[in-house]
Order: structure tokens, then sequence, then C-alpha cells
């Protein structure tokens, strides 16, 4: 994958920095998104081809910096990974609209603004996405009225994009992550919920980073050139039980 540039949104920690390594690893140059300056400012840190970019994927005016920045530094994009996402735990009637806005401004309207701003870049390189959902999105629980709906909404949101940019030969996936060990996770994963994940899927684990990662990579690469539109639950099977979400 030499000679290629993505935007990874997210990019300071967690899947977003496990998808840089990769990407990296793979001869990639990679700008790396973050609203957390300290934090991406330490994972950039030592790393080469890379370009840090501390903004918000939510700001419309920001979203429109990060893709100019990142052409006017590498001369093109040819991947996009919206990743970059706020985790929230809650029934409907436990959570107030605030809440409810603040988890759809990042993780649905996010995904939608990075992807217009860098979609002239994309269709230029023939280029290809992957936004980042959930196995919430797929399954449906009390906790996850606000969390579920949104990553709901980047599966959908992905079918549209693969539909729109399919004629400009921009492929457009999505991959929804079972649970992982992350500092977004575990902030809200208790041991009854850890306990419930390790019994119910079928793999009896939580993934790791890199192995979201791979798949990210494997739907960016050539590989996957008559793949898209398409959402592969990477959940060590999870999804195939049709066991409630704990
Ligand atoms: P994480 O918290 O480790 O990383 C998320 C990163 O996104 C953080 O560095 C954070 O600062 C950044 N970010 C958040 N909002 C932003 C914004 N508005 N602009 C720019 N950066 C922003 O979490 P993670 O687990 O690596 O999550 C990555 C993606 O994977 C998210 O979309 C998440 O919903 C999804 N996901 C994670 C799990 C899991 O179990 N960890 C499961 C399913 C889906």
């Amino acid at each position: 994958m030499s000679n290629r540039t993505a935007i990874v949104t997210g990019a300071a920690r967690g899947i977003g920095l496990a998808t840089t390594k990769l990407l990296l690893d793979e001869g990639v140059q990679v700008a790396m998104v973050d609203w957390d300056a300290e934090e991406l400012a330490r994972a950039s840190d030592g790393l080469e081809n890379v370009l840090a970019i501390p903004k918000d994927v939510s700001n419309p005016a920001q979203v429109v910096e990060i893709v100019a920045e990142t052409e006017a530094v590498f001369g093109g994009i040819t991947h996009l990974i919206n990743n970059a996402g706020v985790a929230d735990f809650g029934p409907m009637e436990g959570t107030d609209f605030d809440r409810w806005r603040n988890v759809m401004q990042v993780n649905l309207d996010g995904v939608f603004l990075m992807t217009q701003a860098a979609a002239p870049a994309l269709k230029k390189a023939n280029g290809s996405i992957v936004n980042i959902a959930s196995i919430s999105g797929l399954r449906a629980s009390t906790l996850r009225v606000a969390y579920g709906t949104s990553k709901a909404g980047v599966i959908q949101l992905t079918q549209q994009q693969a539909v729109e940019l399919g004629e400009h030969g921009v492929r457009v996936n999505c991959v929804a992550p079972g649970p992982v060990r992350t500092k977004l996770a575990m902030a809200v994963h208790t041991q009854e919920i850890i306990d419930a994940y390790h019994d119910a899927i079928p793999l009896n684990r939580y993934g790791n980073e890199t192995e979201i990662a791979n798949v990210i990579a494997f739907l960016l690469s050539d590989r996957a050139s008559y793949v898209t539109g398409q959402t592969i639950a990477v959940d060590g099977g999870f999804e195939c039980t049709g066991v409630g979400l704990p």
C-alpha cells in the first residue's frame, strides 16, 4: 500500500492508533486526527510519515481544515478511516438531550462531515473508506439508546456513501467491532458486563486493537477491490449467537 495517504480519526489511542501503526508498516502516510492534543502528541512522537492534526471531527470548520492540511502536506488522500467515537451507556428515559446530541455529534455527524469533506480528494484517487460502527449498532439493548443508535446510523450511512461514491471508484465499508479493552470500553464495562461477554462470545474473549486494525487494512486495500457497502462484525462470533448485548 505504498504511495498512499490515509486520514485516521481518533488516532491518539486504541483502535485508531493500532490502525495507524499497521498502515505505517504497510508504507502508508497517515494524518493522525484527534481532539485530545496531548495524547495525540504522545502517540505521534517518534513516528515517521505522520502528520498530527489535533482537531474535532464534529466541528464542520475544523473538518475542512483537517482535509486541507492533509492535502497540503501529503498531496492527496487515498483512504479515510472514520474511527473517532465516544461511548455512552444509558436507557432512553435516563439519557438527557445534551448527552444524546453529544454522542450523535461525534459518532454520526463526524462520519458525515469527514466523508463529505474528503470525498473530492478520494474521488480523484479512486480511494477507499472504512467507517467504524459497533456490534451495538447491529443489536439493541436497554443500555445503549444513544450509542447504539449512532452506530446503526453509521452502518446505514456506509451504505449511502457506497452507493453515491461507487461510480467514482470509491469503496466504502464498515467494521463493527465487538468488545476491545480500550479506554472507551473500559470506562463503561463493569465486571458483570465483562463476564457476560466472555460467556456469550464463541471465542470466549475480548478482541484486541490489532485484530480490528487487520480487517480495516484489508477492507482499505486492493484485496477488497469488489467489496463495498458492507459491514463486517469483528466480534469473535458474538453476532452469530443471537444472545442479547450484556
Ligand atoms: P478510544 O477511546 O481508545 O479511542 C477513541 C479516540 O477518539 C480517542 O483518542 C478520542 O480522543 C478520539 N475522539 C473522540 N471524539 C473525537 C472527536 N470529536 N474528534 C477527534 N477525536 C475524537 O476508543 P476505541 O475503543 O479505540 O474506539 C474507536 C472506535 O471503535 C469508536 O468509534 C468506538 O465507538 C468503536 N468501538 C469500540 C469498541 C470497544 O470495545 N473498544 C467496540 C465497538 C466499537
